[in-house]
């Protein structure tokens, strides 16, 4: 038997991926399925797909187990959303009966590989990340190796490092190294079959960080903190140094940046895990949002259109972020600079349903009362309607061409692009941030000719829009939402407390 395991090892493949924030609608079995739900053969075809719908981190575990030998692909089940509230306990405990019936049916194994984000949270389980690790770990044994990708805003509990081989979280925000990542599983999982026998050390620090300071350019501190990880892997036996910023809206008793070093040596891995949480510390004063008020915002929009010489803007609507949990269809934007007059300005993607069905309803050409947010219910999502008229539709779906989703195919739903005053909407059927010019460019949106684009995202927009708006062009504004990065005004219910910077006292390791 173990010969043959050698000759092509047993692989299972899978993964469940929800980002969820606790104060946005329950994530449902109909949202997944808009976005990705595959099981077995399918997953197998779009596994080998030219423009596949599965994320990076799946591919590139995959190709990386193609290249560095023959193994046995055993696909079970993928379950993804971007980000959405808490999931339907109902719908995750069918992903995690599924999933072990896929396993159990694929036969004896010889790995597992899960694409994981790390920050679900379902309405019966603060913890669905590690119940379904725990459940893997337990129909598989222990001996049997579980490796699994990360987003880097997972909001790491123990059970999910315990149960679990090697966990490897992405290294840059946005998202552009998911394929790498995936690697990374692919080559420790190998090394596993050939022997080596991984522990992880893990820490979690009181520290949470605004979702807007989390970038990783070069110069943030969430850049630093993650390099001096790095600067241990590959000494000493240490193979990974993952440190998650984790998802700060997800507001669990798992919130909070956590640092996972895997090494050989237990003892190595415990004492990189506490020298890096301890450097991640010492940084946190650093993790300041930068943002600029509605009202200042609007005048930049105004000036910037009357003036054809002027640089275009980018505005990010950071609290409405779809990739958080926002709704994707908040107005305090679009009102205030309707109401200012701002031309050449470009907003999206504005998530309502409704709307696009009557645009399409109606046709391009059609003028109306273009009325937003009719059917919705969520707090921060007030009507506004306006006069204008539709401009252009499409079926949203678009192959990523920028950024975290390039290559995959992108479905924003039956599409529309709406005109009110100066400023034009791209209206879409599914929710989704603007993580890819695509999502403009399929409705004939000439990006390099707008005088302003408003985008509903925190921060993958700029790994999208990076060849137009330079970060000098890029304003985070302040208005109220789901992904507020304004801490203090979210009515917190589990977050851990003390918690820095909310509670700017907050001291680690807690005092005795
Ligand atoms: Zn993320």
């Amino acid at each position: 038997m173990t010969t043959t395991i050698a000759a092509a090892p047993r692989i299972a493949v899978g993964g469940f991926m929800l980002e969820s924030n606790s104060h946005a609608p329950v994530s449902t079995r109909a949202e997944f399925e808009a976005n990705v739900l595959l099981a077995g053969d399918d997953l197998a075809a779009d596994l080998d797909a030219a423009a596949p719908r599965s994320p990076r981190t799946i591919l590139g575990f995959a190709r990386g187990m193609d290249g560095s030998g023959p193994w046995t692909r055993l696909p079970t089940l993928l379950a993804a959303v971007g980000a959405s509230g808490p999931c339907d306990q109902a719908f995750f405990d069918w992903v995690l009966a599924e999933t072990l019936a896929r396993l159990r049916a694929a036969g004896p194994l010889d790995g597992v590989f899960l694409s994981l984000h790390g920050a679900a949270d379902a309405t019966g389980d603060v913890d669905p990340d590690g119940t379904l690790l725990r459940a893997v770990r337990a129909l598989v044994g222990p001996r049997v190796p579980i490796v699994a990708t990360l987003d880097l805003h997972a909001n790491v509990g123990a059970a999910m490092v315990r149960e679990a081989d090697v966990l490897v979280a992405y290294r840059t925000n946005p998202h552009v190294d998911m394929w790498e990542r995936g690697d990374d599983c692919a080559r420790h999982l190998r090394a596993m079959l050939g022997g080596m026998r991984p522990h992880a050390a893990f820490r979690k620090l009181p520290l949470a960080a605004p979702s807007v300071t989390q970038g990783t350019d070069p110069g943030s501190p969430y850049r630093d903190i993650i390099d001096f990880g790095q600067s241990f892997v590959g000494t000493g036996g240490v193979i990974d140094v993952s440190v998650l910023s984790g998802f700060t809206s997800g507001d669990t008793p798992k919130n909070g940046m956590s640092v996972i070093a895997t090494a050989e040596d237990p003892a190595r891995a415990e004492a990189v895990a506490q020298a890096v949480a301890e450097h991640a510390w010492s940084e946190r004063a650093r993790f300041v949002p930068r943002l600029i008020d509605l009202a200042r915002a609007t005048q930049r929009a105004r000036m910037t259109g009357a003036d054809p010489a002027a640089p275009s803007l980018l505005f990010a609507d950071v609290a409405d972020n779809p990739g958080g949990g926002g709704r994707g269809n908040t107005t305090w934007i679009l009102e205030a600079f309707h109401a200012a007059g701002v031309e050449g300005c470009v907003i999206g993607p504005f998530y309502d349903p409704a709307l696009a069905a009557e645009a399409h309803a109606l046709g391009v050409g059609a003028t109306f009362q273009v009325r937003f947010n009719r059917d919705e219910t969520q707090d921060f999502s007030r009507p506004f309607a306006a006069p204008g008229r539709v401009v252009a539709l499409c079926d949203g779906v678009v192959v990523g061409r920028r950024g975290i989703g390039k290559g995959r195919t992108l479905r924003l739903g039956p599409s529309a692009l709406v005109a009110v005053g100066g400023i034009q909407v791209v209206v879409g059927s599914i929710r989704q941030q603007a993580s890819d010019p695509g999502y403009f460019e399929m409705l004939g949106v000439d990006l390099a000719r707008i005088r302003s684009l408003v985008v509903k995202s925190r921060g993958h927009f700029r790994a999208a829009f990076d060849e137009i708006f330079a970060n000098e062009r890029i304003l985070e504004v302040d208005v109220p939402g789901l992904t507020t990065p304004v801490l203090s005004r979210v009515a917190w219910r589990r977050m851990p407390r003390p918690i820095y910077p909310l509670d700017p006292d907050t001291r680690w390791p807690a005092e005795r």
